[in-house]
């Protein structure tokens, strides 16, 4: 199959943004849960204040090496939520909002190319799997997505890995759960830093995917997750 090299026995895929999008937007949940604590703020206003609180902490965890669990995860989410909504009434109460917002299915949407793609594949004899760096609500968030039950016996979530991604011990692990050696799982997520330098750092095949046409210089980009079963553009 195109994308795969002949000596592909696995495919990994990302969570978020990859296999699972979040409906309504993030920033649009935000500026929802703000303007019930007193805070008014457009859904561009929120993009731009989360990514700033989100580029924080993933420099505060390069310094960690990586290095991560349920409680660092926890804190992150605090922090990005208290710094995205600075001036809302109630700080805490907002958190607690997202956070249990989050964890809930019916946040989530399946990607439409999903099924098609992850049964295309399990009918090659791929061994599939995910790997994310979504804590521990990625669990209750699948319990309500039967067509990835094709996934759950090998769902790596970092903050239960002990490292995250784009930390090559994480990719490492992700090989050993697969029974391969790295160079025979592709692993296929929509962060360039986090999953595809990470999985190749490690020498883990990889795809970018990338909607938008952002990363020309990357040699192995899919527009949408139906072109893995397509020839790769040159
Ligand atoms: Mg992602």
């Amino acid at each position: 199959m195109p994308h795969l090299t002949p000596t592909t026995r696995a495919v990994f895929f990302d969570a978020v943004g990859t296999l699972l999008h979040p409906r309504p937007s993030a920033p649009t949940v935000y500026a929802a849960v703000a303007a019930r604590y007193g805070l008014a703020l457009s859904p561009a206003d929120v993009r731009e204040r989360f990514i700033a609180a989100y580029l924080r902490e993933e420099a505060a965890d390069v310094s960690a090496n990586w290095l991560t669990s349920e409680v660092r995860e926890r804190e992150r989410w605090h922090t990005i939520v208290c710094e995205t909504l600075v001036g809302a009434s109630d700080p805490e109460a907002c958190y607690r909002e997202l956070f249990d917002h989050f964890a809930r299915p019916q946040a989530w949407e399946p990607d439409a190319d999903a099924h098609a793609v992850l049964s295309a594949l399990a009918a090659h004899g791929l061994v599939l799997g995910m790997g994310s760096n979504y804590d521990a609500r990625l669990w209750s968030v699948l319990a309500g997505f039967p067509q990835f039950d094709v996934l759950k016996p090998r769902v790596l979530v970092s903050s239960e890995v002990g490292v995250r991604k784009p930390g090559s011990g994480f990719f490492i692990e992700l090989a050993r759960a697969a029974g391969c050696a790295p160079a025979e799982v592709l692993f296929v997520g929509d962060d360039f830093e986090n999953d595809y330098a990470g999985a190749t750092a490690a020498g883990l095949n990889a795809v970018l995917l990338d909607p938008n046409d952002r990363y020309a210089h990357v040699p192995h980009r899919a527009k949408r997750l139906s072109a893995l079963l397509n020839e790769p553009e040159a």
